[in-house]
């Protein structure tokens, strides 16, 4: 049975020229009248549909196209079995798209009772050693956790939530105003339940109504070798419980590196400085030297200079994830002697007699000018 193909533009209440703004203004409108969540009468509600089909229809250039050719783009059948929306993917969409998000379908803009966790953040510190090599923590962690009378429900053993009697469940109030526009609908949340729709008539006795109550509990962390200060481990599930017992974020675990007595950390490397005196630079000498791994000897050989790095190669930090390690680098810091008594200064200036050192000659030479200097003067 062929039936009569529907009237778009009568629906939307447009003439036949109207332009897409004219359409977008006329649907925005009467959604706003019509919208299941503000006009819960039923017959408001087919309407809805109607008017929501309209406009995706009119919206579509080539859909319009057979409507004004005389033709119905979702006929065929698709308006007789009494289900307004085959042809296309629900009027949800639409609205959706229009509106954005929230209020697409009926009771969407209810806001839930049961909301996820916030995440939570702990810091953590620990020594070089513990950043280096890894290490198993027990942590003392404070959070929301599920309250155990109610099992998150926030009501008394025994007893349920009840629909809002303000609301009447939907978890919004309408106020009507009337401007130089028209009628303009404004919705709010709810007071009397917070958005939620829902009353709590007996709140549970552990947690009021919230659903979570704080505790202690002690948690287990797995340090990964290599980690670095201001990093952070994730505990994925251990966060804050949500309001109503809702699923819980994330714990993030923040690493304080203490400061090494001996070792500056830059990434997978370690520094250290050793003093040596001028006269073991000169002759040369041997070093014990306490690293992450034990004791190591090092070579200091003769004529070392200031300023020299020794590279332990492999004897830094673990790089992370990783089976390859930094190095330690060894920068020798020469100590030249201040005070010396009468008999240390004759040996000196002996000393630099013998190497016919001047010693009034190298104050001013230094650095390039002062050898470009030094070869000039030869
Ligand atoms: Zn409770
Ligand atoms: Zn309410």
């Amino acid at each position: 049975m062929a039936e009569a193909p529907r009237d778009y533009y009568a629906t939307l209440g447009v003439g036949r020229d109207a332009t897409p703004e004219e359409l977008k203004r006329a649907y925005r409108r009467l959604a706003r009248e019509l919208h299941p969540d503000v006009n819960p009468d039923e017959g408001a509600q087919n309407r809805f549909k109607e008017v929501t089909i309209a406009y995706e229809v009119l919206s579509d250039p080539e859909k319009r196209r057979i409507v004004d050719l005389g033709g119905d783009p979702l006929g065929q059948g698709a308006g007789t079995a009494g289900n307004p929306f085959a042809g296309f993917g629900g009027f949800g969409d639409v609205f959706e798209a229009f509106f954005g998000g929230a209020g697409a379908t009926r009771g969407g803009a209810r806001r839930s009772r049961v909301r996820p966790g916030a995440d939570a953040l702990l810091q953590m510190s620990l020594t070089l050693e513990e950043a280096a090599f890894g290490v198993r923590r027990e942590l003392n962690v404070e959070t929301a956790v599920v309250c155990d009378k109610c099992q998150g429900s926030g009501c008394a053993p025994g007893t349920s939530p009840r629909t809002c009697a303000s609301c009447g469940g939907t978890g919004e109030m309408q106020s009507v105003q009337r401007s130089f526009l028209g009628q303009v609908v404004t919705t709010r949340a709810c007071v009397a339940c917070a958005g939620t729709g829902e009353q709590i008539p007996h709140p549970c006795p552990g947690c009021g109504t919230e659903g979570r109550v704080r505790a202690r509990r002690t948690i287990t962390v797995d340090v990964p070798s290599g980690i670095e200060d201001g990093m952070r481990i994730r505990l994925a599930g251990q966060g804050e419980v949500g309001p109503g017992g809702g699923p819980a974020g994330d714990l993030y675990v923040e690493v304080a590196e203490k400061r090494h007595e001996t070792f500056l950390r830059e990434g997978s490397d370690l520094h250290c400085t050793i003093q040596v005196p001028m006269t073991a630079a000169a002759l040369g000498t041997d070093l014990v030297l306490t690293t992450l791994d034990g004791e190591e000897k090092l070579d200091i050989r003769a004529g070392t200079q200031h300023g020299t790095v020794f590279t332990l190669r492999g004897k830094g930090v673990p790089r992370l994830r990783s089976s390859q390690r930094g190095d330690l680098l060894v920068h020798v810091d020469v100590r030249v002697p201040t005070r010396l008594d009468d008999e240390q200064e004759r040996l000196l200036r002996e000393l630099a007699a013998l190497r016919h050192e001047d010693v009034s000659a190298v104050t001013r030479a230094s650095g390039l000018f002062g050898k470009v200097r030094d070869a000039f003067n030869r």
